[in-house]
């Protein structure tokens, strides 16, 4: 992915400098594009942890940031914007699959930036004429759309990119999920942001949970626990990643890491061993609705009004209930499950749901 990235994190790290290094200072020097509100709320599930009758468990609203619908990319796209405005960039190019969250918070995030989106999407339209979900929120934002298959995302993002040159615009590329230095400095706060919320109500968290699969966020979360002292475990579940892939994605996710560490100024290296990832839930694949995501979406419906989306969010809580049920989570423990945002992606799994 690196190959088709503009040169950007250098932008950053050049102004920055860090003497007496402090993450809330630096992270305050760092150009944001803000794109919600925050804090997120940060919650008790009262009665979905009596249900299960192991750990006390919580969530952090991550779908409640306030851009369309919420999730996880705002928090990257925020500093994806800026780098891309500080480029004098005019026109946001990124990829995902045709019910990508991060593309519909792309085409929401351009649209509040004032610049022109182009989402190259996998797979076809729907042949029915059903848009639904995140499809029909990227529409409605105005975003042109362009279809491709999975392993020509890339290249299509590269052509893109030369047919809005030679139309004089400036085409900023964002990679699938965010997923780089920049993007992961979302969650570096984000950690930062957990800690103070913690420290409000005097709590600690043994183990944050949520799913992972661009990695970036998993990155972000790392470094910001290690540059905070954060000492609860982070477990990603991964959606789509199997084990024999798990090394080189940890591999990956230590480099975004790095990447992030480099803008931030600090000479911290994360080992690729240090990140944790759970790789049992993948289940029949990515976007494929299955017994544990049904499961995960009615009890936590029908426990706390909360709604977790069949690809990401209802995978890793369903991995979470798992590991409940399984006494790796003990009943001593506290559980953060990080909600990062999919809701509207029940509305294109509705047959399988209803
Ligand atoms: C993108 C996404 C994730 C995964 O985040 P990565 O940074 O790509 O690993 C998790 N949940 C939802 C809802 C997402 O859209």
């Amino acid at each position: 992915m690196s190959s088709v990235m503009p040169a950007l994190s250098l932008k950053y790290s050049s102004g920055l400098k860090c003497k007496g290094w402090d993450v809330a200072t630096v992270m305050k020097e760092i150009r944001r594009f803000g794109l919600s509100r925050f804090p997120t709320p940060l919650e008790p599930m009262l009665q979905l942890s009596k249900k299960l009758g192991g750990p006390e468990i919580w969530v952090k609203r991550d779908d409640l940031t306030s851009l369309a619908m919420g999730g996880n990319k705002t928090r990257k796209l925020e500093y994806l914007v800026a780098d891309a405005l500080s480029c004098g960039a005019d026109t946001l190019i990124t990829a995902g699959s045709i019910q990508s969250n991060h593309c519909r918070q792309t085409a929401a995030a351009a649209v509040r930036a004032n610049m022109g989106c182009h989402l190259v999407l996998s797979g076809e339209p729907p042949a029915d004429g059903g848009v639904q979900g995140n499809h029909l929120i990227d529409l409605i934002m105005g975003a042109s759309l362009h279809w491709t298959d999975r392993n020509s995302r890339d290249a299509m993002m590269l052509t893109i990119t030369e047919e809005c040159r030679s139309q004089g615009l400036k085409p900023y590329i964002i990679p699938v999920g965010g997923s780089n230095g920049v993007g992961a400095l979302g969650y570096v706060n984000a950690l930062k942001e957990l800690n103070v919320q913690s420290e409000q109500l005097e709590i600690n968290f043994d183990r944050i949970v949520f799913a992972s699969s661009s990695g970036g966020t998993q990155a972000g979360l790392q470094l910001g626990a290690e540059l905070t002292g954060f000492s609860g475990r982070i477990t990603g579940i991964s959606v789509d990643q199997d084990k024999l892939q798990a090394d080189s994605f940890t591999s990956h996710m230590a480099k975004i890491a790095g990447e992030a560490a480099t803008i931030l100024g600090v000479d911290s290296r994360i080992n690729p061993g240090s990140f944790e990832l759970n790789t049992n839930y993948i289940g029949s694949g990515y976007a494929v609705m299955g017994e544990l995501e049904r499961r995960a979406i009615h009890l936590a419906a029908r426990t706390e009004a909360l709604l977790v989306g069949p690809v990401y969010t209802a995978r890793a809580l369903g991995g979470l209930i798992d590991l409940v049920e399984k006494s790796v989570l003990l009943s001593k423990e506290r559980i953060l499950f990080w909600h990062t945002g999919d809701t509207p992606t029940i509305f294109a799994y509705a047959k399988e749901l209803a």
